[in-house]
C-alpha cells in the first residue's frame, strides 16, 4: 500500500507532529489553511469516512474525545473539525483524517 499518511504515522516520512498516542496521530498541515491546521489521523488505515462501520465506533470516540484535547494544548478557544469524503468533497489524501483548523475568524465559505 502506498498511502503517505501511513508513511507519517509509521515515521518513514517526516512531518511536525503535535500529538500521538495507541490509536491516532496528529501532525501540522503542510499547506495550511489558518493559523492553527493540524490532521488527526487513525493508526489505522480507512480509506475515508465513507468507509466507516460498526466497528469503528469505539475508535471513532476516542478520536473526538481527544480532538478539544489537542485544540486546547494548541491555545485554540474555538476551532473547527473537517472531513472529507471523496474527491468531490475535496479528498486528496485516501486516508480518513480530520482537518482541525482555528487560529482565525472562520467563515463558511466551502469552496
Ligand atoms: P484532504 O484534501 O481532505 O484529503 O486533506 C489532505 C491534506 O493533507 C491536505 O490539506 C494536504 O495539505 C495535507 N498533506 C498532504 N501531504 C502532507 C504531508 N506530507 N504532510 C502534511 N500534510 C500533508
Amino acid at each position: 500500500m502506498d498511502c503517505i499518511f501511513c508513511g507519517i504515522i509509521e515515521g518513514a516520512i517526516p512531518s511536525g507532529k503535535v500529538y500521538e498516542d495507541d490509536c491516532l496521530v496528529a501532525f501540522n498541515d503542510a499547506a495550511p489553511r489558518a493559523p492553527v491546521h493540524v490532521l488527526i489521523v487513525p493508526r489505522e488505515h480507512i480509506q475515508s469516512a465513507a468507509a466507516l462501520t460498526g466497528s469503528h465506533a469505539e475508535l471513532l470516540g476516542r478520536i473526538w474525545i481527544t480532538l478539544p484535547k489537542i485544540a486546547q494544548k494548541l491555545g485554540l478557544d474555538s476551532f473547527r473539525v473537517i472531513t472529507n469524503a471523496g474527491a468531490d468533497a475535496g479528498q486528496t489524501v485516501e486516508h480518513l483524517h480530520f482537518h482541525l483548523l482555528g487560529g482565525r475568524t472562520l467563515d463558511m465559505n466551502l469552496g
